[in-house]
Parts: C-alpha cells; structure tokens; sequence
C-alpha cells in the first residue's frame, strides 16, 4: 500500500478508480525501488540501468498510445503517472518522458500504420529505449530553425547535422532525429542503433538530472532507410503538435517534484526543533508552507482540468503552454522554499529536497523555457505575435486555412512556397517563435531573391 500525498481540496475524489491504481502502483514502485537507491546513481551522475526491465514490468510506456501493447492511459492518468515519477526523482520522470511520451508519441501520432508496427510494440514493452532529437547547438528555443538536413539518395536517406541535449541520445535503440528535406521541409527521421555515422556523446557537468543522460549527437552522412521517415510529418507544425500532446505531462512532473518537496519540508519542520520547539509552530514556517499548500493545491485543479480538457480533444498549445509557464515557476519557488526550511540539511542529498531542488532547474528550460511559453500563451490571448507585432506567421496563415486558400486562387506557383519553406521560413512554427522578417498581412512585401512572397498577404479587405 502505496503512503498518502498532499491532497487538501480531496482531488482524488475527481478521479476515476483506475487512475488512482495506476497513480498508487508507481507511487508503491517508487518506494520500493527508486527513491531508496536514486541518490546514489544522481551522485555519481549514472544512469539506474537496473531499473529499466523493473520500469517495463509496470507495462506503463506509452501513456495515452492506443494499441501496439500500450495502456492507452487517459490523459489524466498519464498525467498522474508523471507527476508520481517526478515526486520520486526527475530523472527517471525525464527516462520515462522521453521514452514515453515524445519519441512513442512522434511515431504514433506522425508514423503510418506499418511504423506503428513495426517500433511500437518493443517500445511498450521497454525493449526498446527512444529518443526525440530536435534541439541543436545552434536551436534551442528557435528549434524551427534547425540545420540537420536530410537528403534523398536512392531507397535512402543521408542525415547530416548535430544534435544537443537529446535525452536517451546514448542508450536509444530508436533516435528520431528531426531534419530538414531538400524541400525545405522538417521531417522525422528514425535512426537505429549501430546506423554508421551516428556518434553521441554523453554530457557531462551537469548540475540538474544528473542520474539521467542527455547525449550531444553528430550525424555524419547517417544513411536511413527510406520506409524509417515518419510517413505524416510534412512540417515543423507536426513536430509541434506532438510537442503540444506531450508539454502537459511536463506541467504535471513540475507538480510532482513541488509536492514532494513540500511534503519533506512539512515533516522536517514537524521534527526540527529551535529555540526549544519545532520550527513548524513558528508563524514564519507555517506561512510558508501555508503558500506551497495553496499553490500545489491549485496546481491539481489546473493539472486535472487541462488533463479533462486533453481528453475531450480540447486542450490548446496555449492552454498547456499556461500550465507548463505556471506550473514550472511555482514549482521552482516551492522547491526553493523547501529547501530553505531544511536549513543546512536542504543541501544535503540524502534528504532529497537537493536533488529535486537541482533537478528543477532542468524543468524550467525543457521542453520550451518559461519566456517561450509565456510568448505563446500571449500570441493567443492577444492575437498578436510578439516577434512581429501584429504579422500572422506562414504557420499562423496555414493554421487558418488562408495559406491553402491563396494557393487555390493560383496567387502563387506550386514551385513558389517550397522556396518559402526554406530554413527560417518554414512554414510550421506553432511555438510561434518564427515569423517572416516583414509585417504580413497588412501591406504588400517583397523578399530580395524570392518572388511571389507578396502572395502570402492578406489580400486587402
Ligand atoms: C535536461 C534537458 C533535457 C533535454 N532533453 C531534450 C530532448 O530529449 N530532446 C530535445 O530535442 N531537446 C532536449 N532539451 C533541449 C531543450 O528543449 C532546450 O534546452 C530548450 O528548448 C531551450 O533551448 P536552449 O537551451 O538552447 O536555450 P535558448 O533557446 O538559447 O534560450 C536561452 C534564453 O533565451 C530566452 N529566449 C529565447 N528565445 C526567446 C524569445 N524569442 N523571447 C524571449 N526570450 C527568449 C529563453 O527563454 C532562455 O531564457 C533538453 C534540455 C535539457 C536542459
């Protein structure tokens, strides 16, 4: 029987009988297995392989996949399983989102049925490990911007490029390496294990997750097959949109690590004593951790809804972006007051409150940093984008069909938007970090060098 965590508006009573099994099973899992070992392996910065096959035992990878031996978890219980990781340990919270949820989601979401088939299946059942290579070294935020390029050479394509931060980049039997088409087009490129020209390296010096492996990738003419290109990915608007299903889960990972951090506190401060009594009887504490209870209460509320929302089809980019900005700075400030309580001991590791202090950080940035969020929570409540005030993007003119709808009334050659797609101007930026370099929509423009981009405006009203 898996101890009792943080529940003070009674959240589990929102919940369905089979998301709290699967939520009590990885908490019970944890106890056991994770949390009495993960200091250890986070010290000495190594990855708890002996944890994988006792991970694929609970037969929970894939979260929300339908089918191919996957759960096909609701989004609430993915969601719970996430948060349960992270309270134990960001790291293996990383291993299983990584695993899980980007690389399984990329190829459900954007693979054909035969690549379902063919990767799925040995992923769910952790016998395969994978991976999700987007960031580069010259891409972080601006990820549309990749340079990674992929060109067709007969029954194969030739991969070129670097990779940076790829979690699993090391270890991963399948590492979708995200690059450029000669058409200008991103597109997801499944690499093998032992694919020739594939070297990766694994980071060190890290001061946050640090028992989980994130790799720098060179890919120096990796040659795939033809058949590992994700069949249903044709642009950058198809990464983002798997980005879009996953980001959630990252809100929720931020929850975890805030509620354990808070349930340390509340029992170190139970058992500490100053000045002759427990420091929890003094005002200062009880008003700190008053505020973590307030926050990580609202945090469920949010977690919850937005999950419903995901559920029902409902749920936005913005509307995960929203949780994955609020939650990941709440959560920072929790862990910080966590540990302040702890006094010296919160610097400790063995008392845990460190290492999800330190593992936090990594929350902060990953998948889309909390200035990246914020700017797409305010395209969409402002209508306006940030990086060009007031210009819809290509990605925003193709969001709303005009894109198509200029094609169609022959405003440009079929030859013409590929040549727009080129890097910097593709055409599928849903993080809305990429605009073309002039005001579309409200005056005519022109491009040095590349005729028709005029077209791209709105016509006018
Ligand atoms: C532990 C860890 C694991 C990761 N795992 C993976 C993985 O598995 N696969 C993968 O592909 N990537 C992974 N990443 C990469 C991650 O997604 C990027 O680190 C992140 O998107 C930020 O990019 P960056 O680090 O290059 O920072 P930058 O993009 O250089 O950002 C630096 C600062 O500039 C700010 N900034 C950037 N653009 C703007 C703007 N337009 N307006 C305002 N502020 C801006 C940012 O908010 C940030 O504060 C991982 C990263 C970490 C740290």
């Amino acid at each position: 029987m898996a101890e009792q965590s943080t529940d003070f508006y009674a959240v589990d009573e929102l919940l369905e009988p089979d998301e709290i099994a699967i939520r009590d099973r990885v908490r019970a899992f944890c106890e056991k297995e994770v949390t009495p070992v993960i200091n250890g392996y986070w010290e000495r910065a190594e990855f708890p392989f002996d944890l994988v096959p006792k991970i694929a035992e609970l037969g929970l990878s894939g979260g929300t996949v339908q089918g191919y031996g996957s759960p096909g978890m609701s989004a609430v219980a993915a969601g719970l399983v996430a948060a349960e990781w992270a309270r134990a340990d960001g790291s293996i919270g990383t291993f299983y989102g990584v695993h899980s949820f980007l690389a399984m989601q990329s190829i459900a979401l954007l693979g054909s049925e035969e690549q379902r088939e063919r990767w799925l299946p040995a992923m769910a059942r952790l016998e395969k490990i994978g991976a999700f290579g987007l960031t580069e070294p010259k891409h972080g935020s601006d990820a549309v911007g990749l340079e990674t390029s992929a060109r067709r050479d007969g029954d194969s394509f030739v991969l070129d490029g670097a990779k940076k931060w790829i979690g699993n980049g090391s270890i991963a039997d399948y590492v979708i390496i995200w690059a450029r088409g000669q058409d200008g087009a991103v597109g997801g490129y499944v690499v093998e294990k032992g694919t020739p020209g594939y070297s990766a390296t694994v980071m060190t010096g890290k001061t946050a997750l640090r028992a989980v492996w994130q790799a720098e990738i060179t890919l120096d003419g990796v040659r795939v097959p033809a058949e590992n290109k994700l069949a249903n990915c044709h642009s950058f608007k198809d990464v983002s949109a798997v980005l879009d299903r996953t980001r959630y889960t990252v809100a929720w990972r931020a929850l975890g690590l805030a509620t354990a951090s808070y349930e340390l506190a509340l029992a170190h401060a139970l058992r500490r004593e100053q000045f002759g009594s427990p420091i929890g009887g003094f005002q200062l504490v009880q008003d700190k951790l008053a505020r973590m209870l307030a926050e990580i209460t609202s945090m469920q509320l949010m977690c919850w809804r937005l999950s419903k929302l995901a559920d029902a089809g409902r749920m936005t980019a913005a509307m995960a972006s929203l949780a994955k900005m609020n939650h990941a700075a709440k959560a920072r400030a929790i862990v910080a007051d966590a540990r302040d309580i702890l006094g010296g001991d919160g610097i400790l590791l063995e008392n845990h409150v460190a290492r999800h202090h330190a593992d936090m950080e990594a929350i902060v940035t990953f998948e889309g940093t909390d200035s990246v969020q914020a700017l797409i929570v305010g395209r969409e409540i402002t209508e306006l984008s940030a990086s060009a005030a007031g210009s819809p993007s290509v990605a925003e003119l193709t969001d709303r069909g005009e894109a198509d709808a200029l094609r169609a009334r022959g405003a440009t050659s079929p030859d013409t938007l590929p040549r727009l797609r080129s890097p910097h101007l593709d055409d599928g930026a849903a993080d809305g970090q990429l605009h073309l370099p002039v005001e579309l929509g409200r005056r005519p423009v022109r491009l040095d060098g590349v005729p028709g981009i005029g077209v791209l405006c709105r016509p006018p009203a």
